[in-house]
């Protein structure tokens, strides 16, 4: 990717003004739960169509004005990514495969019509927010810092254009073991009246606008009884694509695994990635294809598929036991987390916490 040189890019630090005591953050990162505790700082850049980025700030988490009028809140230009920093058994810490955040936010950049973030600071930001809170890195077993990068169009406008100044935030949350005592298999249910993404759309962009589309169906999900929301494509209705905000595996009687192919439709999971590499290094066969509703339902009563999981950033890897739609409800083998699904996930999770080794240079140590 061809990126114009910025000029060096400076990061001004400014202190909390009022930290919090040690003894409040240490109950905060003995039960962290996902998403509702939050670090003390955050990392700001600015971006303007005359000064490209610039003001790089790395300061205490505090709220964000914004006008009325600024154009994220009236047309949903905004993008975000999600990564975690793992402590590893040597007392440093490290990230997993943050380059490639960083390309996919450029990727969804473009597609939502916003300026390009040099790689290098893009991982600049999220080392520095490590750097900075690195108190805040739960000391529970499983526990993680999830580090939410996102960037939304600031500018006061109302006219339909792309904005010609934007924020860029990054903010940091301690999250403990997304399931505490091994991952239970989870019940999904095939949306048949909504779609996530159509081709031409913006599904393989990490926009909030897909998650804002999501929400209904999830609802929808959870009022029938089910954990998550599984889509099909939005032409024939038939295709497999992948949960509200995770990809999907399936793995076969004979050994053999298939995860949807990238349509364009489909979220380009690095956790997806990295299980395809895992699996291939296991000797397996992984193909990458379509695979319809029909012949979900009839493989699982076959027995030909004998597992399925879900993957993503947040907990990983999640079985699928169950699979309902308006015609009925099937089991995928036991119904219980299999195997395969398990020594996958324990492969990839020894790789991220630094237990095992890193063949493929995926962890990147921030000292
Ligand atoms: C983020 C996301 C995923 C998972 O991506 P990871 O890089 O593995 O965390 C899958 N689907 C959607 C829709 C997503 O937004």
């Amino acid at each position: 990717m061809a990126t114009i040189a910025e000029p060096e890019l400076q990061f001004t630090t400014r202190p909390v003004d009022a930290p919090i005591s040690a003894q409040v953050r240490a109950a905060v990162l003995a039960n962290p739960g996902f998403g509702t505790q939050f670090s003390e700082h955050m990392v700001t850049i600015e971006w303007s169509e005359k000064r490209g980025w610039h003001d790089a700030v790395v300061g205490p988490r505090q709220p964000i004005a914004l006008d009325p009028a600024a154009a994220v809140l009236h047309y949903a230009q905004e993008i975000f990514e999600g990564l975690k920093a793992y402590r590893h058994p040597d007392g440093s810490v490290a990230l997993f495969r943050p380059y490639e955040n960083a390309r996919r936010f450029n990727r969804s950049a473009e597609r939502l019509a916003m300026p390009a973030l040099p790689e290098d600071v893009f991982v600049e930001s999220v080392r520095r927010l490590v750097e900075a809170d690195r108190q805040w890195l739960p000391t529970v077993d499983g526990g993680s810092l999830y580090l939410r990068p996102f960037m939304f169009a600031s500018e006061v406008f109302l006219g339909v254009r792309p904005a010609r100044e934007y924020k860029y935030v990054v903010i940091a949350s301690p999250a403990g073991n997304y399931f505490k005592s091994g991952a239970p298999a989870v019940s999904i249910w095939v949306s048949e009246d909504y779609t996530r993404a159509a081709p031409g759309g913006t599904g393989a962009a990490k926009c909030g606008g897909n998650y804002a589309a999501s929400l209904v169906p999830q609802a929808e999900a959870i009022a029938k009884g089910h954990d998550q929301v599984v889509f099909l494509d939005a032409v024939e209705n038939k295709w497999i694509e992948e949960l509200g905000g995770m990809n999907l595996y399936f793995v076969f009687d004979d050994g053999t695994l298939l995860t949807p192919a990238l349509s364009g439709t489909i979220l380009a999971g690095i956790t997806r990635d990295s299980l395809l590499t895992l699996a291939r290094d296991e000797g397996l066969t992984v193909q990458e294809g379509r695979y319809g509703i029909d012949q979900w339902r009839e493989d699982a009563q076959s027995g030909r598929l004998v597992e399925c999981f879900a993957c993503g950033t947040a907990a990983v890897v999640t079985p699928v036991g169950k699979v309902a739609s308006r015609s009925g409800e099937f089991t995928i083998g036991s119904g219980g987390p299999g195997q395969l699904t398990q020594k996958l996930k324990s492969r990839l999770v020894a790789i991220q916490r630094g237990e095992a080794p890193d063949p493929h240079g995926w962890v990147v140590k921030l000292g």
